[in-house]
């Protein structure tokens, strides 16, 4: 097993297998076994490229024979950040079959995280994308290589843009010899996905063949795939949401086709929709909102889409209601996380249960346990408590973390999920907030504790505490407190600091408060809840919260 991950117990490995959830197959060859059956179907769409299941299966092949030649080999982790584009899928299966791990990094990110993610994984190289919307990606990993000493390869995926340095690699043109099928053991990971992250960084997920071949499969029936499902991936391939819940590799295993939106824009997605004739997707509420506003869904065929998911974050009841009536497709809700456990509303939900739940696991084997966050107890049925959880796709440590696992699991292997959860009286989950002190701004997860760490290293910053504000188009906006040493610093100027240390700008403030003394806890910690609060009604006073 990969030093650094966290062992199930053999009991619960045997358990797994006896029922059938974990098969024992290795993704790379999986993808073997659906190219032999589907050949010449469609597997991939995007950037103008349409790849048969043939194909990809050749094209992975071809990637794990150059990547070899490199010198990447069994258990060594790989920075994968890379657009919405069918080279990601076949650049994770080229270190699938190579037994190499993918680590999952946003293109959003910056040197900041994308260095965290190098030195915590001890990655040996680094995929890009050889141009990117303007940010110069390739530059970043040169300049990281010389910073991080395991780092050896920076991998450019497409054409790279003039002027790029020499001691890159092009994957476009990498050959190499198709060395010995590599078999990994299936309990091992995989690949890596982040966490939403509550502490400073993000921590590394390892999710392995078995359990994440178990997730896409219950997660493909719950949502009745099959070869005929189109699935257009808008959200970042690198979310758990987008891989395999279903996503992209539920619809591979279906037979499916997979279309990539390059942004999820509706002048991008709307005729992607109409031209693909797209069953499934899925999105945050923020996207889902957007997609529902103004007139554009009228101007174009969306009646192939079947099924809309949101998740990520909380949607609210009057966005769901709009679903049917204004899409024309059918809604269901997702609440999940990297480290697991999903929970889904079903096709033949009542109404009530599909707009206002977010649904039941997606397996038998799920345990969830709703607890009083100060003393662990169970609560009370219909009571508001901790979620906690184990199963067979819910991890049992994050990678490389025993001090922070100690402390996220409970003696008996359950995972704390930080979020705060009732069970209705049919068994359907609502999630009523947090215990876990993060900004969910669109879908995207912001730790307040890492961009508190980055605001107080500005000279005239003494203290600084980062809480959620609501805000109508984003869900939560992030609102930065900060109590002053002198001039109190301002918006652009705490912005472009953070950027100057390389921060991903999906995490900058939107809001910026002013404060001579934070509201404190009776034990004397800065009372968050307060103030938010307090954040939230200053802005209403300026008559800002619509905007
Ligand atoms: P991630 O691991 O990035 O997918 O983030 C997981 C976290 O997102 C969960 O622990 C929740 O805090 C939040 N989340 C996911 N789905 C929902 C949902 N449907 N409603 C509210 N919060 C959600």
């Amino acid at each position: 097993m990969l030093d650094g991950c966290v062992a199930r117990p053999q009991e619960e490995i045997d358990r797994y297998r006896a029922a059938g959830y974990w098969t024992g197959e290795p993704l790379g060859a999986a993808l073997r076994r659906w190219a032999a059956t589907h050949r010449d179907r469609t597997a991939l769409v995007g950037e103008g490229r349409r790849i048969s299941y043939a194909g990809l299966d050749s094209w992975a092949d071809r990637l794990a024979a150059g990547l070899r030649g490199l010198g990447i080999g069994p258990g060594d982790r790989v920075v994968v950040q890379l657009p919405n584009a069918p080279d990601f899928v076949a650049v994770c299966f080229g270190l699938f079959r190579l037994g190499a791990v993918p680590v999952f990094s946003l293109p959003a990110h910056r040197s900041y995280e994308v260095r965290h993610l190098c030195e915590l994984s001890g990655a040996v190289a680094h995929v890009v994308p050889g141009s990117q919307r303007g940010f110069d990606h390739v530059g970043m990993s040169v300049a990281l290589r010389k910073e991080v000493p395991s780092l050896r390869h920076t991998l450019v995926v497409g054409e790279p843009r003039p002027g790029t340095p020499g001691d890159v690699v092009l994957l476009d043109g990498l050959t190499g010899h198709p060395g010995k099928a590599y078999a990994p053991d299936p309990t091992d990971a995989a690949f890596f996905l982040l966490s939403g992250g509550t502490t400073a960084l993000p921590k590394l997920i390892p999710r392995t063949h078995d359990d994440y071949g178990y997730q896409i499969r219950a997660t493909a029936e719950v949502c009745g795939l099959g070869p005929q499902t189109v699935y257009l991936a808008v959200l970042p391939v690198e979310f758990n949401f987008t891989w395999g819940c279903p996503g992209i590799l539920g619809t591979l295993h279906a037979g499916g086709t997979v279309v990539f939106a390059p942004d999820p824009s509706p002048d991008t997605c709307f005729p992607l929709i109409a031209a693909e004739r797209v069953t499934l997707t899925s999105v945050v509420p923020t996207i889902a909102h957007l997609w529902m506003g103004g007139n554009e869904h009228a101007r174009h065929d969306l009646s192939s889409l079947a099924l809309l998911q949101i998740g990520s974050a909380k949607l609210h009841r009057h966005v769901a209601e709009q679903v049917r009536p204004v899409l024309g497709c059918a809604l269901q809700q997702v609440f999940g996380m990297a480290e697991g456990l999903l929970t889904m509303t079903r096709r033949d939900d009542p109404d009530d249960v599909v707009l206002a739940t977010q649904g039941r696991p997606v397996s038998p084997a799920d345990v969830i346990r709703v607890a009083d966050p100060v003393t662990g107890e169970r609560a009370e049925p219909g009571e508001v408590g901790e979620l906690v959880t184990r199963g067979p796709y819910t991890l049992r440590g994050y990678y490389r973390a025993p001090e922070h696992n100690r402390t996220a699991f409970t003696d008996d292997g359950f995972f704390r999920s930080g979020d705060l959860v009732r069970l209705t009286a049919r068994g359907d989950l609502v999630v009523e907030g947090r215990v876990k002190d993060v900004v969910i701004r669109g879908g995207d997860k912001v730790s307040a504790t890492e961009l508190e760490g980055h605001l107080t290293r500005h000279p005239r910053v003494a203290q600084a505490a980062v809480v959620a504000v609501p805000d109508p188009a984003l869900g939560e906006a992030i609102c930065a407190c900060v109590m002053p040493d002198g001039d109190p610093p301002g918006m652009p100027e705490l912005r472009c600091m953070l950027r100057e240390s390389g921060v991903a700008d999906f995490k900058l403030p939107d809001l910026l408060e002013i404060y001579d003394a934070f509201p404190l806890t009776g034990l004397g910690k800065v009372d968050k809840k307060a103030l938010a609060a307090d954040a939230a009604g200053r802005r209403a006073a300026r008559g800002e919260e619509n905007h």
